[in-house]
């Protein structure tokens, strides 16, 4: 279970980017965020895994008091919390399973051939999500010779491989055409409820939220203006 309460960001700039925002997310839930640009969408995903720093407010993940922690003990968020990136965000240079394994490590190593190196429980367990995700025959190709939607399928299995609490999914289908994006959405809304993993993702198409999730919270100017499920966003709009 995810608590946000009263949620906070002020940048050094005066921007109030979130201005008390308060909803929670259970297993299993798989939420929308949508608003207009500008409304506070990436800074609330990015103060849940405190890349930015909340200015007020909490935010709970199961026992871990997020907004308590210390700043060298931020890799406990990390290492809880999935992250899925617009930009993909892979090590170009290493192979498939090599970039899945480094999301179970949580680092990138620099030693070569490190496969050899991990336990073949963690091999398998990668091998496994790779096979979820569709790639179980390209596990040795380079990330640099993937197509875009490959590229996102690997960011799934990648984020998956730390067996994370949260998902936290950001503008994902952002660099991909309609009908991959399509795809990638209907594939991190299936792995989610299979896994019953709750998740956040950040949609930039309004269109995409209401196909594949089941609740969608509307942002504007860093304010929560709608929590429900999609069929009741057609009444509020
Ligand atoms: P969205 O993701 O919905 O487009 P953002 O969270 O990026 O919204 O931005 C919300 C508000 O915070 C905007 O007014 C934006 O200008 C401001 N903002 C975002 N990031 C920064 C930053 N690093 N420094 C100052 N202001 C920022
Ligand atoms: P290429 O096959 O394109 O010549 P290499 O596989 O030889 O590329 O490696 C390119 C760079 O990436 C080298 O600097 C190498 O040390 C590094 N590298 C290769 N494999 C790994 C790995 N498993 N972990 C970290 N760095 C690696």
């Amino acid at each position: 279970m995810l608590t946000i309460e009263a949620l906070e960001k002020r940048y050094k700039t005066g921007d109030l980017a979130l201005r008390g925002v308060s909803f929670s997310v259970a297993p299993g839930d798989v939420v929308g965020l949508i608003g207009p640009s500008g409304a506070g969408k990436s800074s609330l995903i990015r103060c849940i895994n405190r890349l930015v720093e909340p200015t007020a407010g909490s935010v709970r993940l199961n026992d871990l008091d997020v907004t308590r922690l210390g700043r060298g003990e931020l890799r406990k968020v990390r290492r809880r919390i999935g992250m899925i990136f617009q930009e993909f965000a892979l090590v170009e240079r290493l192979t498939v399973m090599e970039n899945v394994l480094s999301g179970r490590l949580g680092y990138v190593p620099f030693w070569r051939s490190f496969t050899r190196r991990y336990p073949q429980a963690d091999v398998d367990t990668a091998f496994a999500l790779l096979d979820r995700v569709g790639l179980a025959d390209h596990v040795d190709k380079r990330a640099d010779a993937l197509s875009g939607g490959q590229r996102q399928r690997v960011g799934i299995a990648r984020a998956l491989a730390q067996n994370p609490e949260l998902l936290l999914v950001d503008e994902p289908t952002a660099s991909l055409d309609p009908k991959t994006s399509r795809q990638i959405m209907r594939l991190i809304v299936e792995i989610c409820r299979e896994r019953t993993l709750p998740a956040i993702v950040n949609i930039h198409d309004v269109m995409l939220a209401r196909m594949f999730v089941g609740r969608i919270i509307g942002l504007r100017a860093g304010e929560v203006v709608f929590d429900g499920p999609p069929e009741a966003l057609d009444d509020a709009a």
